[in-house]
């Protein structure tokens, strides 16, 4: 015999047949154990980079919820959380209605004949106190809005509710008496057409928890 063979000798008859079962049982252990465990890995990390790339991505805001003072009357609807995101800055603020061409102050304005998706299909406008319609203003307004939410691509973006162009649950009626209907603005409609998450300002606080966003 070679002195310098130093493999094993591989057992003969049934014993080898056993031995090349339990080599088999082994081997298949082994790559199932790794595969179990790469993807649990891979999960997680998936997990960890989707929770990441929430909480960097800009968060897009109302500017009254803001406490701009860019409402018709010239007031804001100040909420303290999102002046907290602007102020950490972990949002942007946009108001709709200025980027479309309106000043502050302005009349008072409601959609007649449906809500923000309806306008969008042409089968409703809004108009104001006045009479006077104001739908081309408030469509170029909500593509505006569009350009720059994507422009920094928001996770989401938080809207004044009841607001023809930023409500996202309530709208007023149309008849300019203070009488809600369930719809959503111009802009919502516009943003959710292209795939972005709109929620209200009453909203808000359940989102950051669940994005894990600290305030
Ligand atoms: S358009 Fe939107 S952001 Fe601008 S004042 Fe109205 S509710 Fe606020």
């Amino acid at each position: 015999m070679n002195p310098k063979n130093t493999s094993k000798v591989l057992p003969t008859g049934r014993g080898y047949y056993l031995w090349l079962q339990k080599r088999r049982m082994l081997y298949k252990k082994l790559v199932i154990g790794r595969s179990v465990s790469c993807m649990i890995i891979l999960c997680r990390n998936k997990k960890r980079i989707l929770a990441r790339k929430e909480v960097q991505s800009m968060i897009v805001v109302s500017a009254c919820l803001a406490g701009f003072e860019v409402r018709y009357n010239g007031t804001h609807s100040l909420n303290e959380t999102v002046r907290e995101l602007l102020e950490q800055k972990k949002a942007v603020s946009v108001c709709p209605e200025l980027l479309g061409g309106f000043i502050t102050p302005r009349e008072p304005a409601e959609i007649i004949g449906g809500d923000g998706d309806d306008v969008l299909d042409g089968a409703a406008k809004v108009v104001e106190i006045s009479g006077r319609d104001v739908t081309e203003l408030y469509v170029n307004g909500a593509h505006l809005t569009l350009m720059k939410a994507q422009e920094v691509g928001a996770a989401v973006v938080v809207l004044k509710e009841y607001s023809p162009s930023c409500g996202s649950a309530m709208i007023y009626n149309g008849e300019f008496k203070g009488v809600k209907a369930v719809g959503n603005g111009v802009t919502t409609a516009l943003l959710r057409k292209n795939g972005i998450k709109v929620i209200s300002e009453e909203e808000l606080g359940d989102y950051l928890a669940l994005a894990q966003i600290k305030v």
